[in-house]
């Protein structure tokens, strides 16, 4: 049984990881920006049991605060052997259209929320001698995704940044892994640029996404995926299989998927204009 932290936990991916985890005994400390839905969440997983959620709100951008809820989850339960630094958004739209606020925000939530759940949860995994980060980028983060680029500098810099860490935690008893979904079928899909100026992009996320992988996976399978790659220590977690095929064809060839990601921009201009 062990006690694991999930951030944007109230819904998609980290719902469906934190379910899988109370289902398998563990301990989950969920915790999201939107509080009402993530204590409903953290009562329903635990009624199903045989493990126990506990809910928190908590806004990744704020890195004292993520700082305090990862040092509660160690005094709270003794330990912290798993964290899923999960929470991001979707920001959409062509570069000319995003203003700085949308690049701040991408970049707020989607890179630096990964750097404060590292920066707090690798002190405490250190000096345990043992512990797992997972941080979740994307496949954007791997292949270069237009008409969000915002969102593709975040989730490259997640894949680096796990990467490099995971040299130097190896050999001090701390595992890291990084995981790249490709489309998976969230809300996220349907709540693109929160709080921000809308683009036709950022509006229809979801159907974009199907014209480039029509058949969008599910969070439960990607949880599957996800812990199964967590047990085997693997360095990226790549999923579905289409996006290991994507993946593998960008480092075949670069200026291919360059090539790709141009073909898109192409038919996404002829649609919206
Ligand atoms: P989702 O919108 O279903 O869930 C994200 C959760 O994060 C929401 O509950 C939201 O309230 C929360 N959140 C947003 N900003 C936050 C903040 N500042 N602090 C704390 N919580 C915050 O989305 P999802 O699809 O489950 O996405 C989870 C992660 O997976 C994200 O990092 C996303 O970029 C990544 N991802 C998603 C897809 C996809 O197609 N859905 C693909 C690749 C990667």
């Amino acid at each position: 049984m062990s006690v694991v932290v999930v951030t944007g936990g109230a819904s998609g991916i980290g719902r469906a990881l934190a379910a899988a985890l109370v289902a398998r005994g563990d301990t989950v400390a969920i915790s999201d920006l939107d509080g009402d839905r993530v204590a409903e969440v953290a009562e329903a997983l635990t009624e199903h049991g045989p493990g126990k959620a506990y809910a928190a709100v908590l806004d990744v951008a704020d890195a004292e605060a993520v700082a305090d809820h990862y040092q509660s989850v160690k005094a709270d339960h003794g330990r912290l052997d798993l964290v899923f630094n999960n929470a991001g958004i979707a920001v959409g739209g062509l570069a000319e259209e995003l203003t700085l606020d949308h690049w701040n925000r991408a970049l707020d939530v989607n890179l630096r929320g990964v750097v404060h759940g590292v920066h707090a949860a690798y002190p405490i995994m250190l000096e345990q001698g043992y512990g797992h980060i997972a941080n979740t980028a994307s496949l954007a983060g791997l292949v270069p995704m237009p008409m969000g680029i915002p969102y593709t500098a975040s989730k490259f810099a997640v894949v680096g940044l796990s990467l490099a860490l995971r040299a130097e935690a190896a050999g001090r008893g701390v595992k890291v892994s990084v995981i790249c979904p490709g489309f998976v079928d969230t809300p996220l899909l349907t709540t693109g640029n929160p709080g921000l100026p809308q683009t036709e992009m950022s509006k229809n996320i979801r159907t974009f996404a199907k014209q480039a992988q029509p058949r969008l996976y599910s969070a439960e399978a990607l949880a599957k995926d996800v812990l199964h790659g967590i047990r085997r220590n693997k360095a990226l977690i790549v999923a579905p299989a289409s996006g290991r095929a994507a993946w593998r064809a960008a480092r075949l060839s670069p200026g291919g998927a360059v090539r790709a990601a141009r073909i898109a921009v192409a038919r996404y201009r002829r649609q919206v204009e």
